[in-house]
């Protein structure tokens, strides 16, 4: 294996789907799970945050005439209902997991304790990291970053509904192509969207790859573990 201890960024949309009807889609979730399933058998520790976009977002709070500070709140106790729901699709798969809070909601999950969080991951547990990094103005994207620091992960995973960095948006420019390779010094100057930039500024300090691909293609999370070229990696 290339890589033995990942971090997975799921953002809440990915949950969603493309179907309208659903918060969380149940087929997504499952497939999502049996996902994770294969790389843990292979003995690689996966952590994961997650997002909440699907269910509330801080920037919708202005809109609402909700305070920012509460919006933001909000927006971290959504990913908490996703964490909750990724959790329960990860253990019918038979696989150990642990819920993480950077907000302390004891009743659901163990508040962030990064040396407990390293131990649940030693022992094979699938551990999912809700409440964001527990503070305001941020976002699930620095969550991810700070908590792959934290744990020492070799690289940052970002499951998304693309298969990577494209010159434009693909959905906009049928002209747009795909990024195998960019530095971190090459996505400052072509000004691409690979994540906000404080969570990309604490992967470029930290010499921590961030690989984007597309999550909803069967095997394709395994194949990064195993080593092959998916989708775009940023790196040094
Ligand atoms: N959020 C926050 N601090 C954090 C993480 C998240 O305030 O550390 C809030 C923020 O309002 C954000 C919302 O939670 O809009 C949901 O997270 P995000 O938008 O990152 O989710 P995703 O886009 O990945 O679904």
């Amino acid at each position: 294996m290339k890589y033995q201890r990942i971090l997975l960024k799921l953002s809440g949309e990915a949950l969603a789907g493309d179907r309208q009807e659903y918060v969380i889609n149940p087929q997504i979730l499952e497939r999502y799970a049996k996902e994770i399933k294969k790389v843990v058998e292979k003995g690689v520790q996966v952590a994961i945050v997650v997002g909440g976009g699907n269910i509330y977002r801080g920037s919708e709070a202005n809109v609402s005439g909700i305070d920012k500070v509460q919006g933001d709140y909000m927006g971290m106790l959504a990913t908490v209902i996703n964490g909750m729901a990724l959790q329960s699709a990860i253990e019918k798969q038979g696989i150990y997991t642990r819920l993480m809070s950077a907000i302390r909601i004891e009743q659901v999950c163990e508040p962030f304790i990064r040396r407990r969080a390293i131990r649940h991951l030693e022992k094979g547990r699938v551990v999912i990291f809700a409440a964001g990094t527990g503070n305001p103005y941020f976002t699930t994207d620095s969550a991810a970053s700070l908590r792959a620091i934290e744990i020492e992960a070799q690289v940052v995973l970002k499951g998304t509904k693309v298969d990577g960095i494209y010159t434009a948006d693909p959905m906009k420019d049928s002209s747009a192509t795909r990024y195998n390779n960019l530095t971190f010094d090459e996505v400052y100057q072509k000004g691409l969207n690979v994540m906000d930039m404080t969570a990309f500024t604490l992967c470029k300090e930290n010499n921590l790859p961030i690989i984007v691909f597309d999550m909803n293609q069967e095997g394709n999370l395994l194949r990064i573990v195993e080593g092959e070229e998916v989708g775009t990696l940023v790196a040094m």
